[in-house]
């Protein structure tokens, strides 16, 4: 824990958490000292961030990632800060490692994975914690092709199984509701995948911190969904 995660600060977010600031935004309006610090000079706004990312896929499709920032010079410079320029919410499939589907380096990307991308408190708050105390302007929620767990939703959704009782019961229920949207679609999956995509994005804009980031234009949240056979992202 580094620049922005350092126990005082993390111990002061939870304060304004619990004071209600951050929660209905109005840390101003009510008189608390703003939590937060200003964006860092020469940060990217959403729009640029997306276009880099954008870009940095394209060269993986390419075959001309120039995976960049990976230095012992770079990592020098970082140790004494991160200033990420996107959130990336994905799978923990290990064929979509967000920093190189994006063409990224150290420090770039505030990423966050767990299967189907399905979240939880936990992933919740670090995902807040990324926005209200980096500043990251951009949240990409990225989905991808033949998502085993999405698959294996629908197959305990078709087969009406029963609570495992395992924690993956936890995963099902998440993506659930996506399944059963695109019940009965040509493809199920990869409608599943999208909507399950769609959800997060939803989710994401009505939490705590978020909402109040996107209604200041401060966040944006973006969805995708990557290809296992061709490396690309298509943005919803
Ligand atoms: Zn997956």
């Amino acid at each position: 824990m580094q620049d922005g995660f350092d126990r005082r600060r993390m111990l002061r977010l939870g304060a304004a958490l619990a004071a209600g600031s951050v929660l209905t935004g109005c840390a101003a309006a009510t008189g608390h000292e703003p939590a937060t610090e200003e964006r860092h000079e020469g940060a990217l706004t959403a729009e640029q961030a997306l276009a880099r990312l954008k870009h940095g896929n394209e060269r993986f499709v390419a075959g001309n990632a120039l995976h960049p920032g990976q230095t012992r010079a770079r990592r020098g410079e970082l140790a004494a800060g991160q200033h990420p320029i996107a959130t990336v919410l994905s799978c923990v499939d290990s064929r979509v490692p967000p920093e190189l589907v994006f063409d990224e380096g150290l420090g770039e990307l505030f990423v966050a994975r767990s299967a189907g991308q399905a979240l939880d408190k936990a992933m919740l708050g670090s995902l807040q914690f990324g926005v209200h105390e980096l500043h990251i302007p951009l949240l990409v929620v990225l989905g991808h092709s033949k998502c085993g767990a999405v698959k294996a939703t629908i197959e305990a959704v078709e087969q009406k199984a029963p609570a495992s009782g395992t924690d993956i019961d936890t995963l099902v229920t998440a993506i659930k509701p996506a399944v059963e949207k695109a019940w009965g679609a040509v493809d199920v999956l990869a409608t599943a995948v999208r909507e399950n995509v769609k959800n997060g994005i939803a989710r994401l804009a009505a939490a705590p911190v978020m909402s109040t980031a996107t209604a200041e234009k401060k966040l944006t949240i973006v969805g995708g969904v990557y290809d296992l056979a061709t490396g690309k992202v298509a943005f919803l």
